[in-house]
């Protein structure tokens, strides 16, 4: 007998629904029928406009996207990090770039022997060393240098974008239509669970329409339909430690120069996101609604534009956190339905995608064996955790005191893996990569550095190596990326001649 799922049926349209539609229908399209139900009059989220490098790999190597097709199409623009303004302190700045900092001395990272040559003043800031952060700021940007060796940091800059959300979206269901994923216009009115187990049966349409299928995708947004409303699968929220529970969203007018960065701003009751399109800029003021009311954070917002507004703020509201169990029975929840962990280092697309391919590793037979649902819940917690940790150290590490948000994220207490994280960091500069964290080394040492953590030592081992030569290890890498990324164009004359968008 033939186990296999034949019948995928995907809740929900916004970005999660269609880039698991494309992808679904790229690696089982052929055995199995898969439809998505959307609704015109719900609409979508399409806020999510800032991403990670991990979509280059997940549109280019698992969707097979030509990337000038996808960044013309949804008004795209290079991303070499975030640069975050007034977070340890009013004035404060640094650049969490992606990719590598500098380049490993035998088992040492190179920010250890940084950490000795800036206690003797011998080397410059953290941000000389990466070619992300000395591109960033000189709005410069090429994807590699062709004429670098291959272990050089610049044969392959690391690199992700901010586009369009709902383009995206509208890009990725043009895609999975032409691959056979079938569009099922309008609302859901009811669930239909099998009485003996409670697996989703099938989903009746506000016109009588009864769809069925064996597996369901909830991507129904922040509500989980199938998820949440019907299987009552519970949430764990998280808003103890990331007490913004608001956000306030507005389109501006485009403004010169478009950065190869989003801009982050410490704001009194939380922060400001800057996201610059091909066609115009987006922004918004993400807040905490117990320390600021909604009509004097959306006046700060309008009073840092860069640019005219292009309407009136939106507001979206969220409890930061996840679903207890993210694949539930036969339903799998992705995007928005799964959880929310706000927006502050852009990781809500990153973790659809990643419950997608994780989904495709585990995808289960028409039993359901429950160590898949099990294994893929257990992955899931870790990663959505370690990003938490991630998150919460920005608020929290920071000697701000001008607010009762800042107080509060000062001296709230911090989950225990991450006290232990900052605490060793702190003493001689370690930092130990844990499994699968999605955030690596180089954005834990920018980030904690940043934010004011200076480690009082460094490894034993540098006081090994002589200084001399540290000195010309660390100064010839400065100077070399400094030499390279002045010739580079900058990042408009990229796109002019690469990536120009057609008029919105
Ligand atoms: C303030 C804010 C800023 C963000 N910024 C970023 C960012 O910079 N980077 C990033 O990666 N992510 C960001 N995100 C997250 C990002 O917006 C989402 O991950 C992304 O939009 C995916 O949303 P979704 O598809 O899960 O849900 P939605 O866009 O809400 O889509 C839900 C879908 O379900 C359908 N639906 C719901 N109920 C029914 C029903 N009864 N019948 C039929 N259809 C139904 C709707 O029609 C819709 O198609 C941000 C989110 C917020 C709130």
């Amino acid at each position: 007998m033939n186990d296999r799922i034949s019948s995928i049926t995907i809740v929900g349209g916004g970005s999660a629904g269609w880039m698991a539609a494309a992808a679904l229908a790229t690696y089982l399209g052929k055995n199995a029928s898969i439809r998505l139900v959307e609704s015109e009059e719900i609409g979508i989220v399409g806020v999510g406009e800032a991403s990670v490098p991990h979509i280059r790999q997940f549109n280019g190597q698992w969707l097979g996207i030509e990337e000038a097709d996808f960044v013309k199409r949804t008004q795209a623009t290079v991303k070499l990090g975030i640069q975050f303004n007034d977070w340890g302190r009013i004035g404060d700045s640094y650049i969490h770039g992606f990719g590598a900092i500098g380049r490993s001395l035998g088992p040492l990272p190179f920010h250890q022997f940084w950490l000795k040559l800036r206690q003797s003043g011998r080397a410059g800031p953290i941000g000389a060393y990466s070619p992300q952060t000395v591109m960033a700021p000189q709005g410069r940007f090429a994807p590699c240098d062709g004429n670098a060796p291959p272990h050089s940091p610049l044969a392959d800059i690391a690199y992700a974008y901010h586009f369009d959300a709902t383009l995206y979206a509208r890009y990725l269901r043009e895609l999975a239509q032409q691959r056979g994923v079938t569009r099922i216009e309008g609302k859901i009115v009811k669930v239909n669970q099998r009485a003996h187990d409670g697996f989703i049966e099938s989903l009746t349409m506000e016109n009588g329409q009864v769809v069925d299928g064996e597996l369901f995708i909830d991507c129904s947004g922040f509500r989980g339909l199938l998820i949440e409303e019907t299987l009552h699968t519970g949430y764990v929220d998280w808003s103890y430690w990331l007490p913004c529970d608001r956000a306030l969203a507005v389109p501006s007018e485009r403004a010169e120069p478009i950065t190869p960065y989003t801009r982050s701003t410490a704001r009194a009751a939380g922060w400001q996101w800057r996201i610059p399109l091909q066609h115009r800029t987006g922004n918004g003021y993400v807040y905490s609604s117990r320390h600021v009311s909604d009509d004097e954070a959306a006046a700060t917002l309008l009073a840092n534009l860069d640019g005219k507004a292009l309407g009136d703020p939106r507001q979206l509201r969220f409890t930061t956190g996840m679903r207890s169990k993210l694949w539930n029975k036969n339903v799998v929840a992705l995007g928005l339905a799964s959880g929310f962990l706000e927006p502050l280092e852009s990781t809500s697309i990153y973790l659809a995608q990643s419950g997608i391919t994780r989904l495709l590793s585990l995808f289960p037979q028409r039993d359901f064996n429950p160590q898949l649902s099990e294994r893929y819940n257990r992955e899931s917690v870790f990663e959505y955790e370690r990003i938490r940790d991630f998150l919460v150290l920005h608020y929290h590490a920071t000697e701000r005191d001008d607010s009762a948000f800042w107080n509060l994220c000062r001296t709230m207490p911090v989950p225990d893996t991450l006290r232990d994280t900052i605490d060793l960091f702190r003493a001689d500069g370690r930092y130990f990569r844990n499994g699968d964290d999605f955030f690596a080394l180089p954005s834990w040492v920018q980030v904690m550095l940043g934010q004011g953590i200076v480690p009082q030592g460094y490894h034993p081992i540098v006081d090994e190596m002589p200084e001399e030569r540290l000195v010309e290890h660390v100064e010839g890498l400065r100077s070399m990326l400094a030499h390279a990324v002045a010739s580079m164009p900058t990042h408009q004359e990229w796109i002019d001649r690469y990536w120009k968008a057609s008029a919105a």
